[in-house]
C-alpha cells in the first residue's frame, strides 16, 4: 500500500466521511427470476448481484459428501467493473475470495440437511470500488435466505483500516489503494462468531482491536439492512395476494 496522498482533512475522510461512518447501502431481495434466491446490493460505487441456485445434487459426483451439502461460492469481478478493463475469467484473488466467502458461508448453512447437494452461490460484481468481498457476501446471505436455505443465522460482512495513521471504517477506493491497512470481518451476528478475517497492510495491537471493533459495528447497521431488504421482498409478495 502507497501513503503518498492526504487522506484525512481535518479529521475528515475525502468523501466527508467520519471515522465511523459507512458508505450508504442499499440492499433489494430477491431480483432475479430464474435463480433460487437472489439479491442486488450496492455499497458505495460497488455493485453486487448474488444468485443462490440449489440445493441440488452435486456434480462431478466425486465433489459429493454423503453426510453434508458442499458450498461452492464462485466470486467474479466483470471486466467493466474497474477502471482498466480487467482480463475476464477467474484469477489468483477471484479464486481466493471464492474459497474464504465459501468457508464463511459453510459455517452458517445447516449443511447436514442435504447430504450430496451443492449449493451454488454465484457473486457477481459489476461495480467495483473497494470493499467487495464484503458486499459479495453480505448479499450472498440474502440470496440465501431467499432461496429458502436453512442457516443458523444471516452472515454479514463489514471492513476497517487505517488511514493516516487513523483506524476507520469501510475503506473507500483511494483509502484502500493509499491507506495503511484493510480488516475485511465477516460474523453471525447472533453469536458474534467471526467467520471470515483477512488483513492487508500494519497494524498495532491496539488498533487491530479498534478496527475489529469498528468492523463488528459496521456489521450489525449492516446485519439490519439485509433484514429489512428480506421482510420488504415478503411483504410486496403479500400486498400483491
Ligand atoms: P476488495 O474489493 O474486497 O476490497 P481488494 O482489496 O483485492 O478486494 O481490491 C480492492 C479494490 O481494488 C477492488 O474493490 C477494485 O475496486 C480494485 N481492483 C481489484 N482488482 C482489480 C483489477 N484486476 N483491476 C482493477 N482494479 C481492481
Amino acid at each position: 500500500m502507497k501513503t503518498d496522498i492526504k487522506l484525512l482533512e481535518n479529521g475528515k475522510r475525502l468523501d466527508g466521511r467520519k471515522y465511523d461512518e459507512l458508505r450508504p447501502i442499499k440492499i433489494e431481495a430477491g431480483v432475479l427470476h430464474r435463480a433460487e434466491g437472489s439479491c442486488y446490493l450496492e455499497w458505495g460505487g460497488n455493485k453486487v448481484l448474488a444468485a443462490v441456485y440449489g440445493p441440488r445434487e452435486a456434480v462431478p459426483r466425486h465433489t459429493q459428501n454423503p453426510l453434508r451439502a458442499i458450498v461452492n461460492a464462485r466470486y467474479n469481478m466483470a471486466a467493466f467493473s474497474v477502471d482498466d478493463r480487467k482480463r475476464p475469467g477467474p484469477d489468483r484473488r477471484s479464486r481466493e475470495i471464492s474459497k474464504v466467502i465459501s468457508e464463511a458461508l459453510e459455517n452458517v448453512i445447516i449443511l447436514e440437511n442435504f447430504p450430496r447437494a451443492s449449493i451454488d452461490v454465484n457473486i457477481e460484481v459489476i461495480d467495483a470500488e473497494a470493499g467487495t468481498r464484503c458486499a459479495g457476501l453480505t448479499a450472498a446471505a440474502v440470496a440465501l435466505v431467499d432461496a429458502g436455505i436453512p442457516m443458523r443465522d444471516i452472515p454479514v460482512s463489514c471492513a476497517a483500516g487505517k488511514i493516516d495513521g487513523q483506524v476507520v471504517i469501510d475503506l473507500g477506493k483511494n483509502e484502500d489503494n493509499y491507506g495503511q491497512a484493510d480488516l475485511p470481518v465477516a460474523i453471525s451476528p447472533r453469536t458474534g462468531e467471526i467467520l471470515l478475517m483477512q488483513m492487508d497492510g500494519h497494524l498495532t495491537m491496539d488498533e487491530f482491536n479498534q478496527a475489529l471493533d469498528l468492523a463488528i459495528k459496521g456489521c450489525h447497521i449492516i446485519s439490519d439492512l439485509q433484514k429489512k431488504a428480506i421482510m420488504e421482498k415478503y411483504q410486496k409478495i403479500t400486498e400483491v395476494k
